[in-house]
């Protein structure tokens, strides 16, 4: 009979029992997922919109094809402002503006590398970003192959310089060659053979030029001067078309606002993307966005910047307090579903960087599963590396993420 009675119970309650694992099961606490709940049909509908087609790709493919790099003061760069500007415009986005900031303007110009001893022979070679030139003749010198700053130093005062640029040492002319070319002179080095180099560069700095950041925004319905920010930089290195650094962050970030007025998603709060302009070799644009909204700061509730490529995306970096943290962790659980849901320990970005940092602003950045450092500032850096389905997942990830941030009646703090 006790077993009996036992079995019946069981039975009686399992319906209730297994509701509440499910509960748990979803979410580190029962509660947490009640105020969730609202937010997994807009979660579902974002992530199913970014998926039904490749947008965000084609958009960086034409953005590479059309313009090539965006190096700061270039043509190429200023154009492909106009560009964004008027696409945005054509997207919906409201209050679309190019905010103008002054950038350094560095031009590469021709530049070569060759060995004159023991026989000609010519290198590929890249000057560093920011470097002086050369005479037009060019450096001649010996070869000497240093591993480390340890083995420049003991190379003694004939190679002394500075690669940095210090206040009150001599600027030289610095480049970078290919590990093929470094393995084989240093092969030449350790059989003891003379080797004289020599270099040309035309590379020089012409006065500051006007560029900008590209702003747009999806207006908040109830609390519009409240800023959630998404954003990547809009200017890349002169080599390559600077999809992967960085032109895949700014596009999967301002996707995240086109698929919001796609679906008609208004948050409380606005969402805003910017296109920071001059990261490369200045920081012009980033440290421009903090002058300008300064006294805004308190009102920007959290800023996201990706530059790290768009490969798959795992989730996000998050810096904010604990309270956020956990707030954000159980956003996260909303990408479950594109495997996009880990939470990293730390989050930011160099454009947001001094604005986070004045206005103690939560920050986060788009995490992902991939090495841009293997092509960004090279040649290789072009759409053809990036995978339209992950593009889809990342705009998806920040779409979701941003929208709830925006939208939840509590602020994030
Ligand atoms: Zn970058």
């Amino acid at each position: 009979m006790h077993i009996a009675t036992f079995s019946g119970r069981t039975r009686l309650f399992a319906p209730a029992l297994s509701v509440l694992l499910s509960l748990i099961a979803a979410s580190p606490n029962a509660q947490s997922s009640t105020w969730l709940d609202e937010y997994r049909d807009a979660a579902s509908k974002l992530i199913a919109e970014s998926q039904s087609g490749r947008f965000a790709w084609e958009r960086l493919a034409l953005l590479g094809d059309t313009f090539g790099h965006r190096l700061s003061g270039s043509d190429a760069l200023a154009n492909a402002i106009t560009w964004a500007v008027d696409e945005m415009k054509k997207d919906g986005l409201e209050n679309v503006r190019a905010e103008p900031v002054k950038v350094p303007h560095w031009v590469r110009g021709q530049e070569s590398l060759e060995i004159t001893s023991p026989h000609r022979s010519a290198l590929t070679m890249l000057g560093l970003g920011n470097s002086v030139g050369t005479s037009p003749d060019g450096i001649e010198a010996d070869l000497v192959v240093v591993r480390t700053f340890a083995e420049l130093d003991a190379a003694g005062a004939g190679v002394r310089g500075a690669l940095r640029y210090a206040d009150g040492v001599p600027q030289i002319p610095s480049a970078a060659i290919t590990t093929e070319d470094a393995d084989r002179l240093q092969r030449m080095q350790n059989r003891g053979t003379k080797v004289r180099l020599r270099v040309k560069m035309e590379a020089k700095f012409l006065p500051d030029a006007d560029s900008a950041n590209v702003v747009g925004e999806i207006r908040g319905r109830e609390r519009p001067d409240e800023i959630v920010v998404v954003s990547g930089h809009f200017d890349s290195w002169d080599v390559g078309t600077g999809s992967t650094d960085d032109g895949g962050g700014c596009v999967v970030t301002w996707e995240a606002l086109r698929l919001l007025k796609q679906l008609n998603l208004r948050p409380r709060r606005t969402v805003r993307v910017v296109l920071f302009t001059n990261e490369e070799n200045g920081l012009a644009g980033g440290r421009a966005y903090l002058e300008r909204y300064r006294a805004a700061l308190a009102d920007h509730v959290m800023m996201l910047e990706s530059d790290s490529g768009v490969y798959r995306p795992t989730g996000f970096g998050f810096a904010g307090s604990a309270t956020a943290r956990a707030t954000v962790q159980q956003i996260a659980t909303l990408l479950r579903g594109i495997q996009a849901d880990q939470i990293g320990p730390s989050g930011g970005g160099a454009d947001i960087g001094p604005s986070v940092e004045a206005g103690q602003v939560p920050a986060m950045s788009l995490e992902v599963e991939g090495n841009y450092f293997l092509i960004h500032h090279t040649p290789a850096d072009t759409v053809d590396k990036i995978d339209p389905a992950d593009m889809a997942k990342a705009s998806a990830a920040i779409a979701v993420m941003a929208y709830v941030i925006a939208d939840m009646p509590e602020r994030l703090r």
